[in-house]
């Protein structure tokens, strides 16, 4: 199945702002294509017919028993986007999920790295659980102020040079102080470089233009500015009528925000998870070492939520959750990747399965760090993850939907 493409909806961004007598047409029509999903949905619909319209059954995939809020999850999935969480200056972001958490009623306490470690209370705890997922996201520091005033910066975490080229951003200094700025070409003017348009994107090749008069390090050195700043590249979240966020860094911001609306749900049915589940909310993930903090002794399961991977060859996309059963570290646990690809089986969830080429989880740290837990890794499908990045509100509701499943399935 192509990226754009989805087995219940036709292509086009119509889909979430036509009537739904529309809406009605484009299911039946779709239903009669022999995919996965449809199969599953037209058994669905012949079981819910006696009670429920037909198009309603499809779409609300009734074998799941929780009803994610899809408005907090997106609210939720918004403010945290508009948070800036560079790897290693996350405190505001681990803030903000704490306050979500605390008001679900789950208590939590910091690491001393400054991650969010949440217990939610189980029916038994003989089986204890984990689920993490990263707040920490790619961004840049500031390595040098020229002597033209312009800041050069390195990358924090695997961010791709040419997809922040032209992008806003803010320098946050020591002091608590913010300037705006952007990414640019050394010498970048067209009328002056005649290769500024083939020249390489990267590092050394890129500046800040701060949005200050200041023509030297001196004077950049007065505004407070120094080696070491964190820079904030700009997530520009968009939310579109038609079910797509499209934002810098929903890898893996979706995904906490999946974990609290799948919390949520919970609560909402006022249903306690199966076994106790310590939530990590980790803060070092994109530079190999998040998983590695605070999580106890003694577990038997830890489900890692990041981004699934889409492109080519891959079966994952926009609007599924996928589970991945091997990546770049190797195999994820065979037994609790199939207990969770049982649950969605038996709960009309539609889960791609796929190996991600170049790719590495808290999960995999976790067990390099020693620990003993069976490991599986899921996630809504993220296009051209660590550039400019999109999902599917379909893909969010599934894995949170998943997730929810999974928290209290013995
Ligand atoms: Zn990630």
């Amino acid at each position: 199945m192509g990226r754009s493409a989805h087995p219940l909806q036709p292509v086009g961004k119509e889909i979430g702002s036509c009537p739904k007598s529309i809406r009605q047409q484009s299911g039946r029509f779709d239903a009669r294509r022999p995919t996965p999903r449809n199969r599953y949905t037209a058994r669905v619909t012949q079981m819910a017919s006696s009670r429920v319209n037909t198009s309603h059954a499809l779409r609300e995939r009734p074998l799941t028993r929780f009803e994610i809020d899809k408005s907090y999850l997106k609210r939720v999935l918004i403010d945290l986007l508009n948070t800036p969480s560079p790897t290693g200056d996350t405190e505001w972001a681990v803030s903000f999920v704490q306050n979500e958490l605390e008001a679900l009623n789950i208590p939590c306490r910091r690491t001393i790295k400054g991650a969010l470690i949440a217990t939610f209370e189980g029916l038994n705890s003989t089986n204890p659980r984990a689920m993490t997922a990263h707040v920490d996201t790619l961004g840049a520091m500031v390595t040098q102020i020229k002597p033209s005033g312009r800041l050069a910066i390195t990358n924090i975490g695997g961010l791709m040079w040419p997809t922040v080229d032209s992008e806003g951003v803010t320098v946050a200094t020591r002091g608590g102080r913010q300037f705006r700025g952007s990414i640019v070409l050394v010498n970048g003017a067209a009328h002056v470089n005649k290769n500024a348009s083939s020249v390489a994107r990267e590092a050394s090749n890129l500046e800040i233009r701060l949005d200050e008069r200041t023509h030297s390090a001196e004077e950049t050195r007065t505004l407070g500015i120094d080696v070491g700043d964190f820079v904030y590249v700009d997530p520009r979240v968009e939310a579109s009528e038609s079910g797509f966020i499209r934002s810098r860094f929903l890898d893996d911001k979706a995904c906490v925000a999946i974990m609290l609306a799948a919390a949520k749900a919970l609560r909402d049915a006022d249903v306690t998870p199966a076994q106790t589940t310590t939530m990590l909310i980790s803060n070092f993930e994109e530079v190999g070492h998040g998983g590695a903090d605070s999580l106890p002794d003694g577990l038997h399961e830890l489900v890692v939520l990041d981004m699934a991977c889409v492109g080519e060859g891959l079966q994952g996309d926009e609007f599924h959750c996928s589970i991945c059963i091997k990546d770049s570290s190797g195999p994820y646990s065979k037994d609790l990747t199939d207990k969770l690809r049982g649950i969605a089986d038996k709960r009309g969830i539609d889960i791609k399965t796929d190996i991600y080429p170049f790719y590495g989880s808290d999960g995999s740290v976790y067990w390099r760090a020693g620990g003993q837990a069976q490991v599986a890794l899921i996630g809504p499908g993220v296009d051209t993850s660590h550039g400019y990045e999109r999902t599917h509100m379909e893909a969010l509701h599934d894995t949170a939907s998943l997730v929810a499943e999974y928290l209290v399935e013995d």
